[in-house]
């Protein structure tokens, strides 16, 4: 099972999802973040940075496209990449900043509005979709890789039938 949908009722419910991704994910793995503006990404993405042991402010990388944190995962010291593309110009914008260089097996990279790159950017191994709802959000996950499968698999969802 590879696809899996959850409630989250308020932004508490949010951070606890960011946090057990901290603990599940490993260097080099990719996600992609979906939804509106105001969905939730930085939210999720902000308590899986500090669940991982970044104790410093994060902010939304929306002027600065990216930026870079120092974390522990695995109990290994690893970093996290975290980007907003929502204000990037083009898909060549983002191999001219030498982004693609940034996906590699010592980092997790988490990526807001990953369309904003398309073709130019790797392929995931989770992409999660945020939906603002009438209560909360409602969050889809799918797993596109073998270290996604497992990642997934050890979080507790029901899986969509
Ligand atoms: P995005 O990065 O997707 O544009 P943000 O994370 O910056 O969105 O903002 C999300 C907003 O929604 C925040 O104000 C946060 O408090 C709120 N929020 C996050 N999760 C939930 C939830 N499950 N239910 C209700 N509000 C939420
Ligand atoms: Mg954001």
């Amino acid at each position: 099972m590879s696809h899996y949908k959850t409630t989250l009722p308020d932004e508490a419910a949010t951070q606890a999802l960011g946090k057990q991704m901290a603990r599940v994910l490993q260097p080099g793995m990719t996600v992609f973040l979906h939804g509106d503006l105001g969905a939730g990404k930085t939210c999720l993405t902000r308590a899986l940075i500090h669940a991982a042991g970044y104790s410093g402010h994060v902010k939304s990388p929306t002027y600065t496209l990216a930026e870079p944190y120092q974390v522990t995962l695995q109990n290994k010291p690893a970093s996290i990449m975290h980007f907003d593309l929502y204000r990037m110009g083009s898909p060549e914008e983002f191999l001219d900043a030498g982004f693609r260089e940034e996906f590699h097996a010592g980092q997790v990279c988490i990526v807001e509005w990953p369309e904003k790159a398309d073709g130019v950017l790797p392929e995931p191994d989770i992409e999660l979709f945020l939906r603002i709802a009438a209560h909360g959000r409602e969050v889809e996950l799918r797993a596109l890789s073998d270290k996604g499968f497992a990642c997934l698999a050890s979080l507790q969802f029901a899986p969509v039938l």
